[in-house]
């Protein structure tokens, strides 16, 4: 079997380059075609030796992800369905903005945390996506978005690690990914655009820091151990101090001089005013100084079994209203193609026969950060 380049970081690809006797910067060229050209032919890559371009296609080869289905929402969010073989999907979303475009990848074919608010956790785990896995989904609906708005610059200006899957929980295949999208011949993305989301892996949060500090969001969901074993079971391993303390060990090296905390609004679970309360005790209380951060309440996306319903939006509301009078700068995220979620519904039926995944993901949404106006105080005081 011959090597995909998308599994390659620009080390990995010069280290490749290397054995076939290449220079480094032979790699540069390639890795520039590849990622910033979206080139997947080798004779499209005019300024290499022909001699070159000619041996490259016995070695390896730069090889996507099919596309089970693409589905465009009103509202400009798009969303991949890949096959990753043996009967497994991942979902890829783009989520357009006045100011930034942002791409939402998977990192697993479903996930072994097993949380119970969501569907991809339900449905186990299959395995763990291949780094070039992971790259295929940016470098494929970069260069599909330029061509078909007709862009040569860049569209993707932000990555989110919040697709399927524990992002670090598949840690020897994420880093190169996120070397990938950081690389100035690459994508070229800021630190700070980049997010790795995780439900607490508190080791791999320490080598992140150490291997490629990228944004870090935390998916919290509770404020007391005994709520959050019972919504994210890695909590039983990881319980809630050594979080926080792995928050705080990640800051110095983080680009960002706060972790973001997802809190999942589950009705009558975790939304109550004195969990709010405690929220605030527990970040603010943490450590010397509290944790600095920043939250963003995800409404509940519903899905069949879960037994679990959203927090009305007048609960929402009131929720972040304390969190903010306490001082913590709050959003909720507002959900955005929803038109397509609608026809998710038919997604799943044709894809049914070939995935079981297929059809847990169209039940999941697509949520982006959306701040709401609290009171504006509130703000002036965290900042
Ligand atoms: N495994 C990582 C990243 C993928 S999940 C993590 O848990 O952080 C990305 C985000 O989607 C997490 O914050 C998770 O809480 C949220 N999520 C999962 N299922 C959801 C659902 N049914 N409704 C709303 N948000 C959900
Ligand atoms: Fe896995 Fe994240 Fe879903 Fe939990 S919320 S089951 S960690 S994908």
């Amino acid at each position: 079997m011959t090597a995909n380049l998308l599994d390659f970081d620009l080390e990995g690809l010069a280290a490749f380059c290397e054995q076939l006797g290449e220079k480094r910067f032979r790699a540069v060229q390639l890795f520039r075609w590849i990622h910033q050209k979206g080139a997947s032919r080798f004779e499209e890559m005019t300024d290499l030796a022909r001699s070159l371009r000619q041996k490259l296609p016995a070695v390896c080869h730069i090889t996507d992800l099919p596309v089970l289905s693409r589905q465009d929402s009103a509202d400009g969010t798009i969303k991949w369905l890949f096959d990753v073989g043996g009967g497994n999907a991942v979902e890829t979303v783009f989520i357009p903005e006045e100011d930034r475009g942002t791409l939402c990848i998977s990192s697993q074919a479903g996930c072994a945390v097993g949380c119970r608010f969501c569907s991809t956790g339900h449905q186990g785990f299959s395995r763990n996506l291949t780094t070039g896995e992971i790259v295929a989904q940016l470098w494929h609906a970069e260069h599909f978005l330029r061509n078909h708005q007709g862009k040569t610059a860049r569209v993707i200006t932000n990555v989110v690690m919040m697709g399927m899957g524990e992002p670090l929980q598949n840690y020897s295949a994420l880093v190169p990914a996120l070397r990938v999208m950081l690389d100035d011949h690459g994508y070229g993305l800021s630190r700070r655009r980049v997010t790795v989301s995780t439900s607490g892996v508190v080791p791999m949060m320490d080598r992140l820091a150490k291997d490629c500090p990228v944004a870090l969001a935390v998916s919290l969901h509770a404020p007391n151990d005994a709520l959050r074993d019972s919504l994210v079971p890695l909590n039983r391993k990881y319980p809630i101090a050594e979080l926080l303390d792995a928050c705080l060990r990640y800051l110095p090296a983080a680009p960002r001089d706060f972790i973001t905390f997802e809190y999942c609004m589950l009705e009558g679970v975790n939304d109550q005013p004195e969990h709010a309360q405690q929220l605030l005790a527990l970040v603010k209380g943490h450590g010397a100084r509290g944790v600095p951060c920043k939250i963003n309440l995800i409404p509940f996306n519903p899905f069949p079994d879960s037994g679990l319903k959203c927090s009305p939006r007048a609960v929402v509301l009131r929720f972040g209203h304390i969190l903010n009078e306490g001082g913590l700068v709050t959003t909720v995220r507002k959900t955005r193609g929803d038109d397509i979620d609608a026809a998710c519904g038919q997604l799943a039926g044709d894809v049914l026969d070939r995935t079981n995944a297929a059809q847990r993901l169209a039940q999941r949404r697509t949520v982006v950060e959306q701040p709401i106006q609290f009171h504006p105080s509130a703000r002036e005081r965290q900042t």
